[in-house]
């Protein structure tokens, strides 16, 4: 981190300063220019508040060098983390693809699917109990019932499962749940964060619908800073103008995760682009961009189906979407 001071500034102002960043184990070099002077800071910056250093009245400006997270960051964790899901790998070269409802409706809802997408390749299937709804009126999923529906799945098939928490008093019902998922509206609800980094589970963390992927990088370091480090981030489209899908699927920020954090990312397409017939399109474009899975809304009657019709894909169009993401993957490696 590097403060620039006012001209002239207060001798008393800058040594009280450098005593209170001391206190926080951080040492400064005092660089004098022609017209300004400058406070370089060595040491772990990462809870120092920057706006409070801005208010100063000796401050003239401050810039971080370092980015604020350590955990999640590429530079302290070279090589890409690899998330087990039991026998299950996500990252490093391992693709996940998971894939399943909007939400659990009912058994024999959940268990066609389920054998359906796990036919077609996926090993995760997912299915939301717990549904943040945008209305109250609107279906809000089957809960706990939901969760043993899952579960149930997951015996029949050997699928591995993913479902979303929406808060911390739930997570006893998901102590056979493979994965927990924090969807994109709890992307910043950091008590939830906090409680989820003091158990092991692997996290899927959605990107929030209106942050930035500095923000998902902040929320990761939240789940890994209280000692669980299985954090997989996710992309599922970003609110912007366009009205044309549902938001604007957000590729460019693959890449950038690849570059930054070690952490697996993948790509919800489903979300991103709210019409079915883009979903195809996008997973693939998504695994080009160098995506380490996929999350697929499929369901057997979207017609019909009680949240998220309009963006799942039949079972027939998964399976040949499946088969082409894998002759990608292939393509890609050589
Ligand atoms: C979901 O996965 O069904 C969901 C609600 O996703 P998001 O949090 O990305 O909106
Ligand atoms: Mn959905």
């Amino acid at each position: 981190m590097v403060i620039v001071l006012k001209e002239n500034p207060n001798p008393e102002q800058v040594k009280n300063l450098e005593r209170w960043l001391a206190g926080m184990n951080i040492t400064t070099r005092i660089i004098e220019g022609m017209s300004s002077t400058v406070m370089g800071l060595i040491g772990d910056t990462s809870r120092v508040e920057i706006e409070l250093i801005r208010s100063l009245d000796v401050v003239e400006s401050v810039q971080r060098i370092q980015e604020p997270y350590k955990r999640a960051n590429r530079k302290f964790h070279k090589s890409d983390s690899v998330i087990s899901v039991g026998d299950v790998k996500i990252g490093g070269g391992h693709f996940a693809l998971i894939a399943g409802p909007c939400s659990v409706e009912s058994r024999e809802q959940i268990i066609g699917i389920a054998k359906d997408v796990a036919a077609s390749g996926a090993q995760i299937l997912r299915g939301g109990a717990f549904k943040p709804r945008t209305s109250p009126y609107a279906f809000q999923g089957l809960r706990g019932k939901g969760i043993e529906l899952l579960v149930e799945a997951k015996k029949e098939t050997g699928l591995k499962i993913i479902t979303e928490i929406m808060e911390i008093s739930q997570l006893p019902l998901f102590e056979e749940v493979d994965i927990i998922q924090v969807g994109a509206r709890n992307m910043q609800n950091f008590e939830l964060l906090k409680e989820l980094g003091k158990c092991q589970k692997p996290i899927l963390l959605k990107r929030g619908l209106s942050n930035t992927i500095q923000e998902l990088l902040m929320s990761a370091e939240y789940i890994m800073s209280e000692g669980n480090e299985n954090v997989i981030l996710c992309e599922r489209g970003i609110r912007t103008f366009e009205t044309a899908t549902r938001n604007t699927l957000d590729l460019s920020c693959v890449p950038v995760l690849n570059s930054q954090t070690h952490l697996p990312v993948i790509v919800d397409p489903s979300h991103g682009v709210g019409i079915a017939d883009y979903v195809r399109p996008m997973s693939l474009a998504a695994v080009a961009a160098g995506a380490d899975g996929l999350i697929i809304e499929v369901h057997n009657d979207p017609e019909n189906a009680l949240c998220d019709g309009l963006q799942s894909i039949k079972p027939d169009i998964f399976a040949e979407l499946s088969a082409k993401i894998n002759e990608l993957i292939l393509i890609l490696r050589k």
